[in-house]
């Protein structure tokens, strides 16, 4: 066979092969559908951990019997976990709304129809931002602060974050986001691509998940729990790397359990993410509402971290959309391209608000906070629940011991019948579902009155 035969019969098998390929893909796919229809008839979760790493343990013994390369058959096969998840997902339509937007939803409703709701779930401070910042705010129109500015924020802005984060920060490694969620999403859609892995611990704030789903990337989650006082084990956060593991993340203060990690479980997992390769990244948005001692990813040697912060919390301006990242200068720049792709940058009136807010001062702020968690502890601890007290962050979150609310829904749509919105724990993981998380984000008086409510219904059942 002459070199030329020969290379058309290898183009007829490589065509008849991937014809193959797709054919067992349908097949795959049709199966799913049937699985999703009996978990739906089953009413279980579409997710299951453990069928999953079940595969991946086969997969993985397939790939090394027939020498193919780890991570690119852990890509493939994660593409077709996730393919899997979005049809069944079809089938239950439970993706559609997560069980927090609904109860916020519903809240509203029943707001326009005219009942009063106590709003014990939402995380948006109550107070105003810093003086400086409205005054800002009304010179910028003369000032003529309303045009495009830098990607990556304006210098002065991107200086003085450099200056007040410290450990040698300068200013080209700071990007400045619409917030600080924008910000996790530059991060993971820039250094992580589809069939890729992340880990992401337990309770969460959805919005790791939410991001990972959006291009593809496989969520492998770590489960902390109440007795554990919410510490992750790091041994089993090891066990879940892999060939296609590409970062961990960390939420300290976290959203929802208020829990800052020890420093000796810190350190492991940053010599862990070092020893593997991972990038790190650390959303440190409440660390201004730290109550005990709080060690940021910063204070490491880790050329693959990331760090996230916002205004948001720190001087409510949850409405202003201001946050950044600090990272090494080369990951600044990815994450800066998806930044210039999508919205070329942060609004300039906006910029300044937040360079006016650097200069002001939030103690009050955070004794406010602190002072409404222990109204809240006080108050839940004479109710049926256990909790930790929270080390940082604006929550707390209990788990709920009655024998009439087995689960977090139905205790959740008892409280909104009776006028108070709570977010669900299993909003936070579906391994919760006995918990809830209260928001300290409302005066004293609304959230007694609503914790009077919770008192009513907890001890009566
Ligand atoms: N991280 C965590 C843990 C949060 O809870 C939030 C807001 N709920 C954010 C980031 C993002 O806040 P923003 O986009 O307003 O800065």
């Amino acid at each position: 066979m002459s070199n030329s035969e020969e290379l058309s019969d290898l183009r007829n098998q490589i065509k008849e092969v991937t014809n193959e390929i797709i054919r067992l893909v349908h097949n795959r796919m049709e199966i799913a559908k049937r699985i999703g229809n009996v978990k739906q008839e089953l009413s279980i979760d579409v997710e299951d951990e453990q069928v999953e790493n079940d595969i991946k343990e086969s997969i993985i013994k397939l790939a090394k019997e027939l020498g193919m390369d780890l991570e690119f058959s852990g890509k493939l096969l994660n593409i077709l976990l996730l393919e899997s998840v979005k049809v069944q997902n079809r089938k239950s339509d439970s993706h559609k709304i997560s069980p927090h937007m609904a109860v916020f939803m519903k809240a509203k409703e029943m707001e326009k129809l005219g009942q009063n709701i106590f709003h014990l779930e939402v995380g948006e401070p109550d107070y105003a931002p810093p003086l400086s910042v409205r005054n800002e705010l009304l010179k910028i129109y003369d000032d003529k602060k309303y045009h495009y500015t830098e990607i990556s924020g304006i210098p002065r802005l991107r200086n003085a974050i450099a200056e007040r984060t410290g450990y040698g920060t300068n200013s080209e490694q700071v990007l400045v986001t619409p917030g600080g969620r924008f910000a996790v999403f530059c991060a993971i859609t820039s250094l992580l691509k589809p069939g890729d892995e992340l880990i992401n611990i337990e309770p969460s704030w959805p919005a790791y998940k939410e991001c990972a789903d959006f291009i593809g990337v496989k969520i492998r989650s770590l489960k902390t729990s109440l007795e554990d006082k919410w510490i992750p084990n790091v041994s089993k956060l090891e066990n879940l790397v892999n060939a296609n593991t590409k970062m961990i993340i960390l939420n300290y203060p976290n959203n929802p359990t208020g829990k800052i990690l020890p420093k000796n479980i810190l350190d492991k997992i940053v010599s862990m993410s070092k020893d593997y390769n991972l990038f790190l990244l650390s959303d440190e948005v409440y660390s201004a509402y730290s109550f005990v001692d709080f060690t940021s990813l910063l204070e490491y040697e880790c050329s693959k971290k990331i760090t996230i912060s916002s205004f948001s919390k720190t001087f409510g301006m949850t409405g202003f959309r201001v946050g950044y990242a600090i990272s090494d200068k080369e990951i600044i720049r990815k994450m800066s391209s998806v930044q210039a792709t999508s919205i070329t940058s942060v609004a300039e009136p906006m910029q300044y608000c937040a360079l006016m807010a650097l200069e002001s001062t939030i103690h009050d702020n955070v004794d406010l906070v602190k002072s409404r968690i222990d109204l809240i502890t006080k108050r839940i601890r004479k109710m049926r629940t256990e909790f930790v007290y929270p080390d940082g962050a604006m929550y707390v979150y209990p788990k709920i011991l009655s024998d009439v609310y087995k689960s977090d829904m139905a205790l959740v749509k008892k409280l909104l019948e009776n006028g108070v919105a709570i977010a669900p724990g299993s909003g936070f993981g579906s391994f919760y579902k006995h918990f809830i998380r209260i928001s300290a984000c409302q005066p004293e008086t609304v959230l007694n009155q609503g914790l009077d409510i919770m008192e009513r219904i907890l001890t009566q059942g």
